[in-house]
């Protein structure tokens, strides 16, 4: 299974001027091809394939108006061209239909203002892990990485960003083997509530930790001072850096929470029920402005991919037989109940229910996991322990995804 690994990377200020080079300059073969592409369209030509558009790279290299493009890896060059083969690809597969999900649109010429940036090297083009620690880059040199934990094994591409923070990142593709784990009994179904970030059939009711709501308190604010400043200004182009770093921050303390929730779920259970954020459009649409809504997704993806590196069951659930109205306990249907209503008891079996914990329950039993019902009931809500709510770690730290 292909897993990434990122890395903030450290480069020097002749590194900095290497990488903005290759950036420009995989940007322009980008916009070179997607421009030859549009042309040829227009005028009614054949579209321009995969080898025909490299043909022309190699042809402009020789040209003084390209020549520059010599500056830089080659591969480089050949993998914007890879990614917009790509992005042509996706766009006619989702024109006719045959890619699934939205529908997206032709690729776009890319911009020297993006605010992120990126290049992709592969492993044919040397790019090296040094035994000082540096990640040497052809024609870039040998630039510091810090290691926040180690690479599982050889990595077969690595990608180097620019964010909008103006910060860099190493991102490696590396092959993850499956893990061995030991089976565990438990099973567990998920519900992602407004009011928790998730609530587990056993009874569990996971709030977001400390860290992650400061972070975005401190979003907040920063957004606000934003939005003060004039137009055009220098201290609005500071506030908007500063705007987006804590964005960052946010994104990393939203990751790192997820990654540790998922890996303590796939780790606990030997199976795993969720329910289909799709299916779940109705609650969020006048709720869409949730916080919890970028977190969710991702948090599902972790867990999905969790469980194939594990040997851990993963089931998604589409949610068509409203869970809020079925009693986990008996099954008895007692009808719609408004959202305040948080717990009531069963007219069937007379059980006390927690609306979220009999989603939850409802979302395993659904997927045909056997949890135990009883435990849906009402009891002090007990939650996980989370870091930052201990107190240990006064700042959350960056870590790689
Ligand atoms: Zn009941």
């Amino acid at each position: 299974m292909l897993l990434r690994y990122s890395y903030r990377l450290d480069p020097w200020p002749r590194h900095r001027a290497g990488l903005a080079k290759a950036f420009g300059c995989a940007r322009v073969v980008f916009n070179d091809g997607l421009a030859a592409r549009q042309e040829a369209r227009l005028a009614g030509q054949p579209y321009i394939t995969d080898g025909e558009l490299s043909a022309r790279l190699t042809a402009a290299k020789a040209t003084p108006e390209r020549a520059w493009l010599n500056e830089v890896s080659a591969v480089v060059l050949q993998q914007a061209q890879a990614d917009l083969n790509t992005a042509c690809r996706n766009y006619f597969a989702s024109l006719s239909g045959k890619r699934k999900g939205p529908r997206i649109g032709p690729p776009k010429f890319r911009s020297r203002k993006d605010t992120r940036q990126a290049i992709r090297f592969t492993a044919n083009c040397r790019f090296k892990v040094l035994p000082n620690g540096k990640l040497r880059l052809p024609k870039i040199g040998d630039v510091p990485v810090r290691w926040s934990r180690p690479l599982p094994s050889q990595a077969s591409s690595v990608t180097v960003i620019r964010d909008s923070a103006g910060l860099y990142f190493a991102s490696f593709v590396v092959q993850a083997g499956p893990g061995a784990l030991p089976e565990a009994d438990p099973v567990i179904g998920i519900d992602l509530g407004l009011t928790h970030f998730a609530v587990l059939s056993d009874g569990r009711k996971i709030t977001s930790p400390r860290f992650l709501r400061r972070a975005e308190t401190k979003l907040r604010r920063t957004q606000r001072a934003l939005s003060r400043k004039q137009k055009g200004s220098r201290n609005r182009d500071k506030a908007r850096v500063m705007v987006a770093r804590a964005h960052a921050r946010v994104a990393d303390a939203r990751r790192d929470f997820c990654h540790q929730l998922s890996t303590a779920l796939i780790r606990e259970n030997q199976a795993v029920a969720v329910e289909d954020l799709a299916v779940n459009g109705l609650a969020r649409t006048h709720m869409a402005k949730s916080v919890h809504d970028a977190g969710w997704s991702a948090f599902v993806a972790m867990l999905e991919y969790k469980a194939r590196l594990y040997g851990r069951e993963f089931h998604r659930i589409g949610r068509f037989e409203p869970t809020s109205r079925i009693c986990s306990a008996c099954g008895a249907n007692d009808g719609p109940k408004p959202l305040h209503v948080r717990q009531w008891q069963c007219g069937g079996c007379g059980a006390q229910l927690d609306r979220d914990v009999n989603a939850a329950v409802n979302v395993a039993k659904a997927a045909g996991l056997a949890v135990t019902a009883c435990r849906a009931q009402v009891r002090p809500g007990s939650a996980l322990a989370q870091r930052g709510e201990a107190g240990t770690h006064p700042k959350p730290r960056r870590k790689a995804a």
